[in-house]
């Protein structure tokens, strides 16, 4: 247990609840001159720096200012064995998956490559601000192993899963069901629960399971109640098309997922595009996520989130980059490109929103918002440091906001790694700089 007491002073943003409209400012708490008191990783107090300092005089502070401090962002859908194919060239979701994905997942097989990877991955995201995820790993025991380990080292609340694929896909990508079925309990055994760890039951999607690898992730889904599943759902045409072929009694795609039991509050199912009226009844009625992706539905030009329609029925979404058919790790990034996708319907996202998403609404989405997401006292200290004018571009037309809503806007369109000067993970900064630096240099290949 850490016992190290740090005092962060700089402005303070948190959300309570999700902003109803521009002018909600009740939905979060925005202070100054403001303070976080972190003690063993966990947050203490957050108030007005004078208050803080006098209630704990002898504590170091680290100044911040002017700088913003918020929750850690929150990414809900990742692979992480794609960080070397990520911005690879020219074509959809089905043949951007059999030309670059997976002959890149099959070197995962290697557990060196899955440790160095996973170790860069985790460098990657707090670089960029996240300091939690939800992971895809490869088919390979091995390559959630190096997960879970790269994420306990940093003390990082990550989910991941092993996927499980038994059909379709290269040979040395596939499982079979009981091969598939036995793999996701040892991991399970090994992580979930264990430190900040989660786990995630991970048939990839239905076109690389058989109706017998289903029934194998239902049963895992029946036996682990505590797990999360996540998927991929009505993302590409050809995709929807490709699966009601392979599942030919399914009413539509989600009835694959609802028929083998996946579906209920924890499952999370990225992409959720082009669906039909029963499948959004079927969101509502389960309490399944959609888990919408703007920079990778942009890039593999596979269609427009309804983000107002779904939301219209009562349905939480989540805010992912899906990288690497996402072009950013940065969540801001995502949301610059998730306005762009929502002005495309007539939709808006508003500043207070998006912070609001990348935080504590991908937090509330997980079941997590008691642990993460916010900074409220007794919860996990990840936070992130933010530079509204990190860039040229980003300070001069900060010199023309003059509010918290132009900032954070100017921190959504504009905003990459350059905006984060610093990330905590259980309140230990992670010295962007000077961890990439402890790391081999990466050469040319
Ligand atoms: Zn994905």
């Amino acid at each position: 247990m850490k016992t190290d007491q740090v005092l962060l002073r700089g402005r303070i943003l948190s959300f309570t609840a999700e902003p109803q409209g521009p002018e909600d400012h009740a939905a979060y708490r925005y202070i100054e001159d403001g303070a976080i008191l972190i003690a063993g990783g966990i947050i203490r107090g957050t108030g007005s720096y004078d208050q803080l300092a006098r209630q704990a005089p002898s504590v170091p502070v680290v100044d911040h200012r002017p700088h913003l401090l918020m929750p850690g962002f929150i990414d809900t859908h990742i692979h992480f064995p794609q960080v070397q194919v990520i911005a690879s060239w020219g074509a959809q979701l089905l043949d951007w998956l059999n030309s670059y994905t997976f002959p890149e997942e099959t070197r995962f097989a290697e557990p060196a490559h899955a440790e160095a990877m996973a170790d860069w991955f985790m460098t990657q995201l707090c670089a960029h601000g996240t300091t939690s995820a939800v992971a895809y790993a490869s088919v390979h025991e091995i390559s959630a192993e190096a997960f879970f380990s790269a994420a306990a080292r940093r003390d990082m609340r990550m989910i991941t899963g092993k996927v499980m694929m038994d059909r379709n896909a290269p040979e040395a990508l596939r499982d079979t069901p009981q091969s598939g079925y036995d793999a996701t309990k040892r991991l399970i055994s090994h992580w979930h629960g264990k430190g900040r760890a989660s786990y995630a039951i991970t048939p990839r999607f239905a076109i690389t399971s058989s109706p017998e690898q289903m029934e194998m992730a239902g049963a895992l889904t029946a036996e682990h109640p505590e797990c999360y599943v996540q998927t991929h759902l009505s993302e590409n045409r050809d995709e929807i098309a490709y699966t009601l072929s392979l599942y030919p009694e399914a009413p539509d795609y989600l009835g694959v997922y609802e028929r083998y039991g996946l579906l209920g509050p924890k499952a999370l199912l990225g992409h959720s595009i082009h669906l039909e009226p029963r499948e959004i009844d079927l969101l509502a009625e389960t309490n399944a996520k959609p888990v919408f992706c703007p920079t990778s539905n942009l890039f593999l030009g596979s269609g427009l989130f309804d983000d107002a329609g779904l939301r219209g029925r009562g349905i939480t979404n989540a805010i992912a980059t899906d990288v690497g058919a996402g072009t950013s790790y940065s969540m801001l990034q995502t949301l610059n490109e998730a306005y762009k996708v929502l002005q495309l319907q007539g939709q808006k996202l508003h500043p207070l929103r998006a912070f609001h998403w990348i935080t504590r609404g991908n937090a509330v989405a997980l079941g997590l918002e008691d642990k993460i997401g916010t900074l409220e006292p007794g919860t996990e200290a990840d936070i992130v440091v933010l530079d509204s004018a990190a860039s040229e571009p980003m300070a001069l037309r900060m010199q023309r906001a003059e509010t918290l809503s132009e900032e954070l806007f100017v921190l959504q369109m504009l905003g990459d790694d350059r905006a984060v000067a610093e990330t905590y993970v259980a309140g230990t900064p992670q010295k962007i700089g000077a961890r990439a630096a402890q790391q081999p240099a990466l050469q040319p290949a």
